[in-house]
C-alpha cells in the first residue's frame, strides 16, 4: 500500500513539473509606440508564441497613473468572450481554434497628463487546457506621456564655460519637464603658468620643460611639454699637456668647465714642433793651412742639441802672392796654392768664378796659369784671387796696372776674341747656386757634420 502511494506521489510530482515547465515555455510581447501625446490614444497589440493547444485564455492588464486604458478587444475568436475595463481583465473560451499563437489581444491606451517618469503598461496572459494552466507570461512596456508642444521657460546657464568646453544653457518644459540644451560662446582656453624645467638639459642631451593650466582644470591639454636644447660643452682655455720639442709636436687640451664627463668633454690638438733655435757658431778649433778646423752651435731650446761644422783649410799661396800684373806686357799670370791639385775645384776672381777656358791647371801641383787675354779684361787696380779646393781655399790679391790707350784695331780684335766670363756650363751654374745658398763659398764643398737630439 505504501509502495503504491509513493508511486502515485512521484507521478503527481512529475506531472506538476511537466505542467509548470509547459507554462514557462513561450513568449509574450507588446507592440506599439513608446510615447503618447497628452490627450491622445494609441493601440498596443499583445502577441504570444510557443503556447500549446488551449481551451481558454485570459489577459489581465494595468498601466501607470498618467494613462488610462480606454478599449480592449480579442484578436482570436471564441464563443465565450468578455472584456472588463473596470476590473482590467478579459477572457475568451470555447475557442474556435486551439492554436492561439500570434496576435492575441489589442489595447487602446490614452495619455491623460504628464508623467514625471516613464510608466509601465503591464499585461499577463494565462492560457489553460481544461483546468491546467499551460501558458502564463507577464510582459511590460515603458510608456511616456509627452507634450504636443512644450512650454519652455527662459534659457539659463546650466554649466559654465571651461578651458575646453563652452558654456551650456538650458530651458525646461514647465508641463513635462523636458529639457533642451545648447552651447553658447567660446571655450576659455587653458591659462598656462610659466614653463618649469622638469628635466635639465646637459651638454649633450636635450632637457624638457613643462607648463600646466593654472585653473587646474584637469581637461585634455592642460599640461604641455617642450624640449630644451642640449647646452653644448663650455670649454675652458687650451692648456699644454705635452710640450712640443724642437723636433716633435706637442699636445694641448681643453675640457668642459661643467665637468660634465660626457662625450666630447675633452678636446686635444697638436702643437707644432718648435724647430731648433740655433745660437751663434763658436769656433772649437781654428783651421790651419793643413788641417780643417771645427765650429759648433747650440740650440737655445735644448743645450743637448748641437751642430758642428768643419772650417776649411786656409791654404797658402805658394806662387803669385800679392803680385803686380802689367796688362801692357800681355803675359799669362801664374798663381799657385799649397793644396793637392786633385782637390782643385775652381778659380775665382773678385768673387766670380772664372771660366776654365781662361786658364790651365798643372797636374802636379795646384799651379794655375791664367791666360793673358783674360787678364786684359781686368780693370786697373787690386783684384781678389781665390783658388778653391774641396777642403779649403787659398786667397790673395793681384794689382793690375792700367793699359796705355790701345789702338782702335786692337780694340776691335779684343772684342772679337773676348774671353768668356761668368757661368756658362751646368756644372758652373750648380757651383754658383751652392755658393749663394751657403753664404760662404768654401763651406759648400765641405762635409757637414751635425748632431741633433
Ligand atoms: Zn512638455
Ligand atoms: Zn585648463
Ligand atoms: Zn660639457
Ligand atoms: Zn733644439
Amino acid at each position: 500500500m505504501k509502495k503504491v502511494l509513493s508511486i502515485i506521489m512521484a507521478v503527481a510530482l512529475l506531472c506538476t513539473v511537466i505542467i509548470t515547465a509547459n507554462a514557462d515555455a513561450g513568449t509574450a510581447t507588446i507592440t506599439g509606440d513608446d510615447a503618447i501625446a497628452i490627450g491622445s490614444s494609441k493601440d498596443y497589440t499583445i502577441s504570444i508564441s510557443g503556447c500549446a493547444d488551449a481551451t481558454s485564455v485570459a489577459v489581465a492588464f494595468s498601466c501607470g497613473e498618467s494613462f488610462s486604458i480606454t478599449a480592449g478587444s480579442w484578436l482570436k475568436s471564441g464563443t465565450m468572450s468578455t472584456v472588463d475595463l473596470e476590473k482590467n481583465k478579459a477572457g475568451l473560451g470555447l475557442l474556435a481554434s486551439p492554436n492561439i499563437n500570434g496576435d492575441l489581444f489589442k489595447l487602446t491606451v490614452k495619455a491623460d497628463d504628464v508623467a514625471a517618469t516613464a510608466q509601465d503598461l503591464t499585461v499577463t496572459v494565462t492560457a489553460k487546457n481544461g483546468a491546467n494552466v499551460i501558458f502564463e507570461k507577464t510582459v511590460t512596456k515603458a510608456l511616456t506621456a509627452a507634450c504636443a508642444e512644450h512650454t519652455f521657460g527662459d534659457w539659463s546657464q546650466k554649466t559654465a564655460a571651461t578651458c575646453t568646453k563652452p558654456e551650456v544653457e538650458h530651458r525646461v518644459c514647465s508641463v513635462c519637464g523636458y529639457e533642451e540644451t545648447k552651447e553658447v560662446g567660446a571655450v576659455l582656453e587653458h591659462s598656462f603658468g610659466e614653463w618649469q624645467v622638469t628635466t635639465p638639459a646637459t651638454c649633450t642631451t636635450a632637457g624638457e620643460e613643462t607648463r600646466t593650466c593654472t585653473r587646474e582644470c584637469g581637461e585634455p591639454g592642460a599640461t604641455e611639454t617642450r624640449p630644451i636644447n642640449a647646452l653644448g660643452h663650455n670649454f675652458g682655455e687650451w692648456t699644454e699637456t705635452t710640450p712640443a720639442t724642437c723636433t716633435t709636436a706637442g699636445v694641448e687640451t681643453r675640457t668642459c668647465t661643467r665637468e660634465c664627463g660626457e662625450e666630447g668633454a675633452t678636446e686635444t690638438r697638436p702643437i707644432a714642433a718648435l724647430g731648433h733655435d740655433w745660437g751663434e757658431w763658436v769656433v772649437v778649433k781654428e783651421a790651419t793651412d793643413t788641417e780643417m778646423g771645427l765650429k759648433q752651435r747650440v740650440c737655445k731650446n735644448n743645450s743637448e742639441h748641437t751642430e758642428t761644422l768643419d772650417i776649411p783649410i786656409t791654404y797658402k799661396i805658394t806662387e803669385g802672392d800679392k803680385a803686380d800684373y802689367k796688362a801692357a806686357d800681355k803675359q799669362d799670370f801664374v798663381v799657385a796654392s799649397s793644396a793637392d791639385p786633385a782637390k782643385f775645384l775652381a778659380l775665382e776672381i773678385d768673387g766670380k768664378m772664372v771660366d776654365p777656358s781662361n786658364f790651365t791647371v798643372d797636374p802636379d801641383y795646384t799651379k794655375i796659369t791664367i791666360k793673358a787675354e783674360y787678364m786684359a779684361t781686368l780693370a786697373a787696380g787690386p783684384h781678389d784671387v781665390t783658388i778653391v779646393s774641396t777642403d779649403g781655399a787659398a786667397n790673395t790679391t793681384v794689382e793690375v796696372e792700367a793699359i796705355p790707350a790701345p789702338a782702335t784695331e786692337e780694340e776691335t780684335e779684343s772684342e772679337n776674341t773676348s774671353p768668356k766670363t761668368g757661368a756658362n756650363s751646368m756644372v758652373e751654374l750648380w757651383i754658383m747656386l751652392s755658393i749663394l745658398a751657403a753664404g760662404a763659398y768654401v763651406t759648400t764643398y765641405l762635409v757637414k757634420k751635425s748632431k741633433a737630439n
